[in-house]
C-alpha cells in the first residue's frame, strides 16, 4: 500500500514542513518555478517541436554527413560521453576504464557506405542494410537510431531522418555533436548496459523500490513473485532506462559548455510523437522525461527545476 501512497504522502509531508518554516513548497506544482518544471514532456513536445522532418536538400544532407564524419565531431561527442563515465562516482577506476574503452570502440553508421569501411563480411553488410530498411523505412526518414552488435563490433545505426530532423547544414561539426548527444549517448548506453549488467544491480533494486515504477507497463505473467516485487515492470524496461541514464548524463556534460535552449530541446524532441506510449521496453514519455531526465542533477540544475528523487548508479 505504501507504494501507491508514497508520492502524495511525501509531497504533503515536505509541504507541511515548509509551511511550518514559512518557505515555499518545493513541489512541481510550485508556481514560482520556471514553466518547464511543470512538465518536461510538454516542454520538449510542444506543438512547434512536433514538426515533421524538415525539407533538407540532398546537397545540405551531404554537407551534414561530411561534418558528421570528422574527427572534430567524434572528439566532441566522445568528450561528453567520456566525461559522463569519468564523473560517475559509483564506478571504480577499473570499471570506468572498461566502460570508457567500449564507448570509444563504437562505430557510427549514418549511411550504408560507413558500414563498408569496417571490414565486415558481405553477410554482415547485408544484415545492416536490412536492419536499416526496417528501422529507418524505405525512404530513410524515420527519426530513429539503433545499437547493434555485428561480428563483434559495436555499431550505432543512425537513420537519415534523425540527422535531417535534429541537425542543420549550417551547424559546425561540434554543434552537430551537441545536437545528437542524447540519442548517441543513449545508444552507447545500451552497450554499457549489455556488457556490464552486474554493475546495475543496485540501480535496478532502487528502481524496484521507487514508487514511480508503477508508471511502467507491466508484462503479463503468471509468476506471482514477479508481480508482487515489480520485477515485471522494471526488468523489461531496464535496458532502455539505463540507456536513458547515460544519454542524460552525456547531456549534462554537453550543457556545461553549450547552454543554448534550442540545442537542449531538439536533443529530446525527436522522441515526441514516435514514443509517446510505453511499448513494454521503452517507458512512456512522462516517465522518461519527468522522472528519468528530471532525476539527472546536471539537467535539473540547468533547467532550474528541483531534482526529482530517483535512482543513481
Ligand atoms: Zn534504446
Amino acid at each position: 500500500m505504501k507504494i501507491f501512497l508514497w508520492p502524495t504522502s511525501l509531497f504533503l509531508f515536505v509541504c507541511t514542513i515548509c509551511t511550518a518554516l514559512a518557505t515555499p513548497c518545493p513541489g512541481p506544482e510550485n508556481s514560482n518555478q520556471p514553466t518547464q518544471c511543470k512538465s518536461l514532456r510538454q516542454y520538449f513536445c510542444s506543438p512547434e517541436e512536433k514538426r515533421n522532418v524538415p525539407a533538407m536538400t540532398d546537397v545540405e544532407y551531404q554537407t551534414s554527413l561530411r561534418k558528421l564524419r570528422t574527427p572534430e565531431f567524434t572528439a566532441r561527442l566522445q568528450g561528453h560521453i567520456q566525461g559522463a563515465i569519468q564523473e560517475e562516482r559509483a564506478l571504480t577506476p577499473a570499471q570506468k576504464q572498461s566502460l570508457s574503452q567500449k564507448a570509444k570502440d563504437t562505430h557510427l553508421v549514418f549511411e550504408n557506405e560507413d558500414a563498408m569501411e569496417l571490414g565486415l563480411s558481405e553477410n554482415a553488410l547485408l544484415y545492416i542494410k536490412s536492419i536499416r530498411i526496417l528501422t529507418c523505412g524505405l525512404e530513410g526518414n524515420v527519426t530513429n537510431a539503433m545499437a547493434l552488435y555485428v561480428e563483434n563490433r559495436r555499431i550505432i545505426s543512425v537513420c537519415p531522418g534523425l540527422v535531417r530532423k535534429i541537425v542543420s547544414a549550417q551547424q559546425t561539426s561540434e554543434e552537430m555533436a551537441d545536437s545528437l548527444t542524447f540519442v548517441l549517448g543513449h545508444e552507447t548506453g545500451h552497450f554499457l548496459f549489455k556488457e556490464h549488467e552486474a554493475l546495475y544491480e543496485n540501480f535496478k533494486d532502487c528502481l524496484l523500490d521507487n514508487p514511480t515504477h508503477e508508471g511502467l507497463a507491466k508484462q503479463s505473467t503468471m509468476n506471482i513473485f514477479k508481480i508482487i516485487f515489480g520485477e515485471l515492470r522494471v526488468g523489461p524496461h531496464l535496458n532502455e532506462i539505463v540507456a536513458d541514464y547515460w544519454g542524460n548524463r552525456a547531456m549534462a556534460q554537453m550543457m556545461k559548455s553549450n547552454t543554448r535552449a534550442e540545442t537542449f530541446r531538439s536533443n529530446y524532441s525527436f522522441i515526441c510523437g514516435i514514443g509517446n506510449d510505453d511499448d513494454g521496453e521503452h517507458p512512456g514519455l512522462d516517465y522518461r522525461f519527468d522522472f528519468l531526465t528530471r532525476n539527472d542533477p546536471g539537467i535539473a540544475e540547468a533547467l532550474q527545476c528541483p531534482m526529482r528523487p530517483g535512482c543513481r548508479l
